[in-house]
């Protein structure tokens, strides 16, 4: 009888279950909380489950710890800006890439329809309109080597294929004019080439990309660790632009309550109107919570919620020293 190959073994999952125990009881606290509403303006977002909860840690290790809902699939939305925003300082550099997509946090909503009055660039790579420009930018002979290079970036960094939601794509595109408008008009100023529609249907895509909890953990994991996913080994990025990804992540990630949640939570982090936000504790670990209801400026309200409990109770804050941030690991016993 022939036998079969073994199986590459597992990564061992968590050793820390008073790791787990404090995610479960940050779980149960946030579970009633019923603020916020679910984004409808994409048609296909209305459908998401208001319910569905999760919260997972990955350390740079290569432990994922998890509770709630975190297999439940839904679409990244502009949390794949993070990554995209990481592709084209690959393609570009960083001075060239500065010459197109500014760096400033907006003050304004996510898809305010502004660019810098000077430049004409727009603010950065976190809200829509620099999102676009970013990725208008990714190099490929054409769309479908593009979105080709884009999909082998994010497999890279969540360590298995993934797919595009087909429903959601076709809604965001056919609802999609304000960024269609945004399009154009850095267009009109020299800041998109043609084809513009070209640039938007791959943004369209990029939003559309399906992931669970689970999977942003690993991503937000991999950024922690200069870039190399922790499960794979692969690396994702050029570890020299890890810093350019995660400082305009802290500027400007939170669209406008980038500010507040530098100073309340103090790291680098991206929503998405999916209800989904990561958040990098560099060299230690990734967090994602996914909960889709919002607040009035985008963000998951467990989410931020959840990030800003983690961010004290763990003594995350970038700039407190005198807390546990650099200690993570071995205050959990999980290194
Ligand atoms: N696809 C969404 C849009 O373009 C992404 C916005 C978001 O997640 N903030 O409006």
């Amino acid at each position: 009888m022939t036998q079969l190959p073994a199986q590459p073994s597992e990564p061992t999952l968590p050793s820390s279950s008073a790791l787990v125990a404090t995610l479960e009881e940050l779980y149960q606290r946030y579970l009633p909380l019923r603020d916020g509403k679910v984004a409808d303006y994409i048609p296909e977002l209305a459908k998401m489950n208001p319910d569905c909860f999760s919260i997972c840690i990955a350390t740079v290790d290569g432990q994922v710890y998890e509770v709630g809902d975190s297999e439940q699939l839904f679409t990244i939305q502009s949390i794949s800006k993070v990554f995209v925003h990481g592709l084209a300082l690959e393609d570009y550099g960083r001075e060239r890439l500065l010459t197109k997509v500014g760096v400033e946090p907006t003050g304004d909503a996510f898809n305010a329809i502004v660019l810098d009055e000077q430049s004409k660039r727009p603010y950065n790579p976190m809200v829509n309109a620099g999102a676009i420009a970013i990725t208008s930018l990714i190099k490929g002979a054409d769309a479908t080597e593009k979105l080709n290079r884009m999909l082998d970036m994010f497999r890279r960094y969540v360590g298995h294929d993934i797919f595009i939601d087909v429903a959601t794509y076709v809604s965001e595109r056919s609802t999609g004019d304000r960024n269609r408008a945004m399009g154009y008009l850095m267009h009109h100023f020299g800041m998109i080439e043609d084809p513009v529609d070209d640039a938007l249907d791959l943004y369209f895509q990029q939003c559309s990309l399906m992931v669970n909890c689970r999977d942003l953990a690993v991503m937000a994991a991999t950024l922690a660790n200069q870039g190399v996913n922790p499960q794979t080994g692969d690396r994702a990025v050029e570890a020299g632009y890890v810093r350019d990804i995660l400082s305009v992540m802290y500027t400007c990630g939170m669209y406008n309550f980038a500010g507040e949640w530098a100073y309340l939570v103090g790291l680098p982090a991206k929503s998405g109107v999916c209800g989904g936000i990561i958040a990098i504790v560099p060299d230690q670990i990734g967090i994602a919570v996914f909960s889709p209801p919002l607040d009035f400026r985008g963000n998951s309200v467990r989410g931020v919620k959840v990030c800003e409990a983690l961010s004290h109770q763990f003594g995350l804050h970038l700039f407190d020293s005198s807390r546990g941030c650099h200690n993570f690991l071995k205050h959990w016993s999980v290194k």
